[in-house]
């Protein structure tokens, strides 16, 4: 069967299947899903009744200022190389970003993989940080390059933990959801048994839309059945167990800690924090001095991007004023737009309005 005539298929038994349910809200979880949703359009698919918000499925989204800040910081006070990936390099905080500092002359550069970084400090003369962002999936490349213990190798962590915060997201008054897309990426880290003790109606997906469409039928049918608990989509990627070796290796070098995300505000047991044993290879440790005197600040500028209420899935982009024309994919205001994981990016890029 041709893909057109599966989702075509997929989108009639959706329709069949919320038939009398009332309003329902599904959440996903990852950037690349909403990039499928709207490539493929297929918000147009669903019925009325159905609805599809984003979650905080965006690494650079989420992750707060506070943390860009202490890199600035770190920056303008010592004399080490920057290594990050390229959207994080162009979040604006007051006016300025890691791009900025590189036009400015401070050695930022940008990597695909934080062994991009390690080789970096094995050739270079002074110590190399890497700003390291990004759940479970990035995570265990990280653990594995701090345990190869280089010398001159440090690592900023602003890696978090997503299960947390799909439990917190719950504990949350104002959001309204029926049911979870889980995250493709991060649950063939985890597992479907990292889901099993939230009570709530969750399928994993995969990315293509057949999947998405299908996910969505199998959220409905659990909530009509009022089924709670974890089902699998994406069973070609996504075991039981997930990938025991990284999460090993992830857990060896992690700790968790209370931690502050974009829009969520304070998650518990979220944060990547390294653990002691690692801590020579800690940038926050290392240059702790650099730190006594830092005290965050808001960005005057950014207080009208809503952002924050696009990760909880409260509005869309184009509920914000600012989206499409003091906010372009070449003018960020916010980390929405400046991600192409973000909302606010991916409706610029496929030229949806509203
Ligand atoms: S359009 Fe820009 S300012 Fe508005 S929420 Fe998105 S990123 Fe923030």
């Amino acid at each position: 069967m041709e893909r057109k005539e599966i989702i075509r298929k997929l989108a009639e038994a959706i329709r069949r299947e919320s038939e009398g349910l009332g309003r329902i809200r599904i959440m996903h979880l990852c950037g690349t899903h909403e990039d499928t949703v709207t490539r493929y359009n297929l918000r147009s698919l669903l019925p009325e009744n159905v609805k599809l918000v984003s979650g905080p499925g965006c690494p650079v989204c989420i992750t707060p200022d506070g943390d860009l800040q202490r890199v600035f910081h770190l920056l303008e006070r010592k004399k080490v190389t920057l290594a990050t990936f390229g959207d994080m390099a162009r979040v604006p905080f007051e006016g300025k970003s890691l791009f900025y500092y590189k036009a400015k002359g401070y050695d930022v550069r940008m990597v695909y993989s934080v062994f991009d970084a390690l080789e970096m400090a094995k050739k270079s003369e002074k110590p190399v940080v890497f700003f390291a962002i990004g759940f479970e999936t990035t995570m265990p490349s990280t653990a594995l390059a701090i345990m190869e213990g280089v010398e001159d190798f440090y690592v900023f962590s602003a890696h978090r933990f997503f299960v947390p915060a799909m439990e917190h997201l719950l504990s949350l008054g104002d959001v309204k959801i029926d049911g979870f897309i889980n995250p493709g990426h991060v649950s063939t880290i985890v597992g479907v048994k990292a889901y099993e003790h939230i009570d709530f109606p969750q399928v994993i997906a995969g990315f293509e839309p057949e999947d998405v469409m299908l996910a969505i039928l199998m959220l409905l049918r659990m909530i009509k059945n009022g089924e709670r608990g974890v089902r699998n989509e994406y069973t070609r990627a996504v075991k039981y167990e997930g990938n025991v070796k990284a999460q090993e290796v992830m857990n060896a070098v992690f700790d968790r800690e209370d931690w502050e995300w974009r829009g969520l505000g304070v998650v518990p047991k979220s944060g990547a924090k390294i653990r002691r044993e690692f801590e020579d290879f800690d940038a926050l440790k290392v240059f702790e001095d650099v730190f006594e005197d830092f005290v965050p600040k808001e960005d005057v500028k950014k207080k009208a991007c809503r952002c924050g209420e696009l990760l909880r899935g409260l509005i869309e982009p184009k509920d914000c004023p600012l989206f499409m024309k003091a906010c372009t994919p070449k003018n960020p205001v916010g980390p929405c737009m400046v991600s192409v994981e973000g909302m606010c990016n991916i409706w610029a890029r496929f030229g949806v309005r509203g």
